[in-house]
């Protein structure tokens, strides 16, 4: 698989690795015990580039491609899934619609602190009654004067406890159907922006989900990204490039997944030898093995369109539907193999699985990946 990879993308793996290993794997599992999100870490991540991975230098960034993107998040969430998630959200559907549809003047002002991690991101559209159907969301904002007044309940938002720069969905034209929905930036510490509690989370314990609620919420006009109405075209193209990067999280927790399970059929005897003698057991192990590298073949094609800048939304879909349903599968086998201690919070897949299970529900669940594919294939 590596020698499919150029020499910079074998170098990112490398570096992101060494610095995982280093400064989270020690207090991954901790973290997620304590639903404590490591900001001592975080801020070693800021000056790394993790926060900027595909914003250009110039504006505070790394300046990678999109390949190295999902190595990056890749090799983060084999180590800590909830962190992967902060920084997937953070890069690919907060940093990048701001990038790509912002103002210059938006551009300068909030793009350059979140690429250095110094502002976190978030994507607010999800709400109560407005779930797989986006265009459905109840949160208005209408002008006066010079602002928006904004009124919104977000739900679910990741990075949600710790976000500076919040991207709102809104109806700015509630006759117009979906085509009245646009995007709002809100900042943390305007007047009538409240966080809510912490979700009570069975995976990704680390990142601080919450709810954010915007009362009468005054925003000034300029900060509309791109222009009314264009709110479910921005969603969309921030959507594609996430699903890559959740995709690329599932594959991380796959490979950690599959490690442990690997060295865990070496070490326990069972009838006289070590399990990875038992046919049974090794029939799992070719299962995962083949479900991980499939997962990940799709994920780098996903990737490299994007990164010659060819369709790649149908693609990304498919990486995203096929390597979250691969994860749930890898992460139990990975359990099933540890027996009774898979089952344990003393060995590390209980965690894996239970981070796994909602890469099929988050940026799109998987009934609705196949919808978006199904409608592409048929159109094609
Ligand atoms: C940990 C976590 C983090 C999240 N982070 C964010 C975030 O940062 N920002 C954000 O905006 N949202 C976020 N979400 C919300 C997430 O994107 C939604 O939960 C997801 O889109 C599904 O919406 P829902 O939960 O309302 O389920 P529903 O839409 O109510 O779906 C319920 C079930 O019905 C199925 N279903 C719905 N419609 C159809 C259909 N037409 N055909 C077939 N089946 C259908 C679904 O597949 C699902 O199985 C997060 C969620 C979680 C759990």
């Amino acid at each position: 698989m590596e020698l499919l990879l150029e020499e910079k993308h074998r170098a990112v793996r490398q570096s992101v690795r060494r610095f995982c290993d280093r400064e989270l794997r020690p207090i991954a599992a901790q973290i997620d015990q304590e639903c404590r999100f490591p900001w001592e870490v975080v801020e070693k991540m800021g000056k790394l580039g993790y926060f900027g991975i595909q914003v250009p230098k110039a504006l505070g960034g790394a300046g990678l491609d999109s390949v190295s993107y999902a190595i990056v998040i890749e090799e983060i969430s084999r180590v800590s899934a909830a962190i992967g998630l902060c920084i997937t959200v953070h890069n690919s559907v907060a940093v990048y619609p701001i990038l790509s549809f912002g103002s210059k003047e938006q551009i300068q002002k909030w793009v350059p602190p979140l690429a250095r991690g110094e502002k976190i991101g978030a994507f607010c559209l999800t709400e109560p009654n407005a779930g797989s159907d986006a265009g459905g969301i109840e949160a208005t904002a209408h002008v006066d004067g010079e602002d928006y007044i904004v009124n919104a309940n977000k739900v679910f938002v990741t990075n949600g406890g710790i976000a500076d720069i919040c991207l709102i969905f809104c109806r700015t034209d509630p006759s117009a159907g979906a085509r009245g929905i646009s995007v709002v930036v809100a900042e943390r510490g305007t007047n009538g922006f409240v966080v809510g509690d912490l979700e009570d989370l069975c995976g990704m314990r680390a990142n601080p989900v919450c709810s954010i609620r915007l009362y009468d919420c005054r925003i000034p006009v300029s900060n509309l990204l791109a222009t009314k109405g264009m709110g479910m075209k921005i969603g969309l193209a921030a959507l594609d490039t996430g699903r890559m990067g959740i995709a690329a999280q599932a594959v991380g927790i796959a490979q950690a997944a599959f490690e442990e399970a690997i060295r865990y059929t070496k070490q326990r005897h069972q009838f006289g030898v070590p399990i990875e003698r038992h046919q049974a057991i090794q029939t799992m192990i070719a299962d995962m093995a083949t479900q991980l590298d499939a997962s990940r073949l799709l994920v780098y094609r996903a990737a490299a369109l994007k990164d010659k800048k060819l369709p790649f939304s149908k693609e990304s879909a498919m990486a995203k539907l096929f390597a979250s349903e691969a994860a749930t599968y890898v992460t139990d086998l990975a359990v099933q193999i540890h027996g009774g201690y898979g089952y344990s919070k003393a060995y590390a897949v209980e965690r894996y699985y239970r981070d796994a299970r909602v890469t099929r529900i988050y940026e799109g669940t998987s009934e609705i990946h196949r919808m978006v594919i199904a409608k592409s294939v048929l159109k094609e």
